[in-house]
């Protein structure tokens, strides 16, 4: 990863690395122009075989990708990569542009989406929340009563056993464990689980609190009423690395 200048405030700011999977030409093209103007590092690629190739051998920091792809269903490309890189950020571009897809799309792991045709300018702001969520990251592991939430590997311990979360229900108790002791409403907690502009079904908290409830015990997320979510700081450990 390189550093460079950031013209705009003269602070000190990463190079992102940017996989775009477009097999549009015109369209990467265009693409590939606005995010180096934008100094985002831009490896491009047209298929489903070879994004999974690339994210096997160096993961990038972001991906984009096109769920109409020559040699794969998108979803199924979507799917894959959220194996290998469970909480990697991926923005999702298709011209399929029901709820239906859309919800799909976010079930099988997409962190955002854009419904072609999009302004390039709406794509950089998606870009730059998902740049915002990647920077606060920098705590490797926290306990919290007998849950360990390991940040580098993705891992949820209770007690030392490992436990099996869906991605959104991981980023949620990643939420809500980092901010400790605080409520957090609801539309806090969505915009931190989906992005904004990203609709969002009404329940979609409740059900993944529900779930995580269901492998956590009942009593480790509160339910502040009328008001959101918190976890209580009772023995709570922070190591910080
Ligand atoms: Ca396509």
């Amino acid at each position: 990863m390189r550093v460079n200048s950031d013209s705009e405030n003269g602070q000190e700011r990463t190079v992102l690395q940017i996989l775009l999977v477009e097999d549009d030409r015109p369209l990467a093209t265009g693409l590939i122009q606005a995010l180096k103007k934008q100094a985002y590092a831009v490896n491009h690629v047209e298929t489903g075989n070879s994004c999974i190739h690339t994210i096997e051998i160096e993961a990038p920091d972001i991906v984009i990708l096109d769920l109409g792809l020559p040699d794969q269903d998108g979803l199924h490309v979507l799917k894959q990569l959220r194996n290998i890189a469970p909480t990697l950020p991926i923005l999702v571009l298709t011209a399929r542009n029901s709820a239906d897809e859309k919800v799909l799309g976010l079930d099988s792991g997409a962190d955002d989406y854009l419904a072609k045709p999009f302004e390039m300018t709406e794509l950089l702001a998606r870009l730059r929340v998902f740049e915002r969520r990647l920077s606060t990251t920098s705590l490797s592991t926290i306990t919290i009563d007998t849950v360990t939430l390991d940040i580098n590997n993705h891992h949820v311990m209770i007690n030392d056993i490992e436990i099996e979360l869906s991605r959104k229900e991981y980023m949620l108790l990643k939420l809500l464990m980092e901010n400790v002791g605080k409520i957090l409403t609801r539309s806090k907690l969505e915009s931190g689980l989906y992005g904004w502009n990203e609709e969002v079904a009404s329940n979609a908290v409740e059900v993944h609190i529900h779930h995580l409830r269901k492998k956590l015990g009942m009593s480790f997320i509160k339910t502040v009423r009328g008001v959101g979510y918190k976890i209580d700081a009772q023995a709570e450990k922070t190591n910080a690395q």
